[in-house]
């Protein structure tokens, strides 16, 4: 397995993580560190420049950032799930994000801007106006919120639905979901100072009003009907974000369980007069914790090694299996992580309850991995349709 990011690295971010939770400031010094040591093209293959990582060893790489400072590993997974949509895309044979390859390489930083108030559908639909300009391109007129990254990302992929009936040559008059990249320099967007939350402070995801943002042609990536789609790039867009996301939480989990490990060793129990790690109750607790996560490591190195092999071996392609397989797994693992930092605070005891405890702001942290898409719901509706057809 590579690694990219060493165990210095690592343990500067984490000190910096309390003071960046405390001041609601953005990761600037942890984003710093990553791009001099290539972090940002971890997953681009390295014909493109990039370290040329597995989605896999990503995931790995992603949790053990997760355990040192989860809010800066969630942000730079956005940045992520784009290259991972980017290779997924080319070792399929479709160049169509080789750019954002290259530019990954070159040290732009990439944002997903496809949340929006209201929109339970997703990637199926959009609020947001994608207004045709006649030569290809796009200018977007909507808000997108939980922009992760807001104060760094020089590329923002976003979503808007074309509503006009014509404005794109060759396409016919339905509506078309468009799928696009801007740029930070291009403008036609304003960037809210909005974001106070209860976790995942650092990574500073505000919400984004775009009022023109354009898209050239060339950054014009799919139009899509409005609805569900086996369309590569939202295959992609799909299976690299549940994956590299339950990669965070699981990441989350396993410091919690080493927290939980160590508090056990330093608690003496007044009834005993011997460590917490003595007692049953504990010893129980902790084990319970840990037979999670041996179960959630499972879940995600069998799924990343089939979706890294899929490229090349088309049996283990699971096509629309995918969306079980993978919204189910975001779903394991964030419930698993939050009963796993549940059960290291109960552990851990009263002092977690202090803002300046690691423990409480994971608990804080994991809370955010219920919002995030798939929600459960929405993973029950698709693994209910997998086996009793749609909803008539
Ligand atoms: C820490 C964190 C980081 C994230 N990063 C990203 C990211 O980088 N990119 C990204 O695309 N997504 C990101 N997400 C967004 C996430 O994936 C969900 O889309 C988001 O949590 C919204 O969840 P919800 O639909 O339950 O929210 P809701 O609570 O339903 O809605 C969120 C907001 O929309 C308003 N709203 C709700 N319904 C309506 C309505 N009908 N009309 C008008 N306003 C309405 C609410 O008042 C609220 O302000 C992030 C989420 C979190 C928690």
């Amino acid at each position: 397995m590579t690694h990219l990011l060493s165990d210095e690295l690592l343990a500067g971010l984490r000190e910096r993580a309390a003071d960046n939770d405390r001041d609601n400031a953005f990761f600037v010094e942890d984003l710093a560190d990553l791009q001099a040591v290539g972090y940002l093209a971890a997953m681009v293959p390295a014909a493109f420049g990039g370290a040329g990582l597995t989605l896999r060893e990503t995931a790995h790489e992603q949790a053990r950032m997760a355990a040192h400072a989860p809010a800066t590993a969630l942000a730079v997974n956005m940045h992520h799930v784009w290259v991972g949509v980017g290779r997924y895309l080319h070792e399929r044979g479709d160049s169509s994000l080789d750019w954002l390859l290259e530019e990954a390489a070159s040290g732009e930083v990439f944002g997903f801007g496809y949340s929006e108030p209201g929109n339970d559908l997703v990637l199926l639909g959009s609020r947001t106006e994608a207004r045709p300009d006649g030569a290809g391109g796009y200018s977007f007129h909507g808000t997108k919120i939980f922009t992760s990254n807001s104060p760094a990302w020089t590329r923002l992929g976003v979503l808007g639905l074309d509503s006009s009936g014509g404005g794109h040559p060759g396409r016919g008059r339905e509506p078309r979901l468009v799928h696009a990249f801007v740029t930070r320099d291009g403008g036609g967007f304003e960037i809210l100072d909005d974001w106070d939350t209860i976790g995942m402070r650092a990574s500073q995801s505000r919400s984004t009003v775009l009022d023109g943002a354009h898209a050239p042609a060339d950054r014009v990536l799919r139009l899509l009907p409005p609805g569900p789609s086996l369309d590569p790039y939202v295959l992609g867009i799909f299976t690299s974000f549940e994956v590299l996301l339950a990669s965070v939480y699981a990441g989350i989990a396993d410091r919690a369980l080493e927290l939980a490990v160590e508090a056990a060793g330093k608690r003496t129990s007044m009834k005993t007069g011997k460590a917490y790690s003595q007692d049953p109750d504990v010893r129980r607790r902790i084990a319970d914790m840990a037979l999670a996560q041996d179960s959630v490591w499972l879940q995600l190195d069998g799924i990343t090694r089939d979706l890294d092999a899929s490229a090349s071996d088309p049996t283990l392609d699971r096509g629309a299996g995918w969306f079980r397989a993978t919204a189910g797994l975001k779903v394991r693992v964030t419930e698993a992580a939050r009963e796993v930092v549940d059960q290291a605070i109960r552990v851990a005891g009263g002092s977690t309850y202090f803002n300046r405890s690691e423990l409480g702001r994971l608990y804080r942290d994991v809370l955010a991995g219920i919002f995030h898409p798939s929600s459960d719901d929405a993973a029950h509706a698709t693994v209910a349709q997998s086996l009793l057809g749609p909803l008539e």
